[in-house]
């Protein structure tokens, strides 16, 4: 049984990651990584002024084309590799800044950053609806996925809620070895009803530097244990229907 390696949650030196791009692609085609996103910070709340961030139309195109750039080399040298363009959005940013910057289309996956309350439900849903009206074809739709959630915030009375809303707007969830807290048995509760309603699973290593770029072991560790496999099926193909000429894999 093949287990793909991915890491959808990595940053470069565009925000607070040490490494510029190139460095990261490298390193993971040396590791043999399947799948990489580069998730650069996207905000404008009390982080902003602690990190440096995607906060200009010039520095998210640049930022874009850079990663093309390097999709491109890796199509043409068929390379087994596949990089994504992605971002790490922060909800409590202002929603006028979140609109007014980010074009939705531009992206291959977007990992939404803080959901902690009801409140950031409505917030998120809302944005969310808001992107999809401003694009004319679906297919253009990033993969949508919680950054570092901890499902614990919901666990004591708001676990429907959670559900419905990661269901009805295809959110994955994020095994984050930087995090590890996030699966911890505490929240097996939501592990069961990730099973039940089979909401995707994906792996994020909040990489910041080479050395946790392939931290991968204990996220699918967790995943077996968490019996969840179908569940990273499920985000596997939705990464494959992204980019539709890399191989499918069985697992
Ligand atoms: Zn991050």
């Amino acid at each position: 049984m093949q287990f793909p390696k991915i890491n959808l949650h990595v940053h470069s030196n565009y925000s607070d990651g040490i490494n510029d791009i190139k460095q990261i692609v490298k390193k993971a085609l040396k590791l043999g990584l399947d799948y990489i996103a580069i998730t650069d910070h996207f905000t404008n709340s009390w982080k902003a002024g602690i990190i440096p961030t995607l906060n200009s139309i010039d520095k998210i195109s640049e930022y874009l084309d850079e990663i093309s750039n390097y999709q491109n080399y890796l199509i043409e040298n068929n390379k087994n590799l596949v990089l994504y363009k992605g971002i790490e959005v922060d909800i409590s940013s202002s929603e006028r800044y979140i609109k007014k910057f980010i074009q939705i289309d531009q992206f291959d996956l977007v990992l939404i950053e803080y959901l902690q309350t009801p409140e950031s439900i409505a917030f998120t849903k809302n944005i969310i609806r808001y992107w999809k009206n401003s694009i004319t074809n679906g297919d253009d739709f990033p993969i949508l996925g919680l950054a570092h959630f901890d499902p614990f915030y919901f666990l004591h009375g708001n676990l429907e809620i959670l559900i419905e809303f990661l269901k009805r707007y295809n959110l994955y969830f994020e095994f984050n070895s930087s995090y590890p807290q996030c699966y911890s048995s505490r929240n097996t509760q939501f592990f069961e009803k990730l099973r039940e309603h089979q909401i995707p699973v994906a792996i994020g290593c909040d990489s910041h530097n080479l050395a946790n770029l392939n931290d991968i072991e204990e996220p699918i560790e967790m995943i077996k244990y968490y019996n969840l496999k179908r569940n990273y099926k499920i985000l596997i193909d939705k990464l494959g229907f992204k980019n539709s000429n890399i191989p499918r894999f069985s697992i």
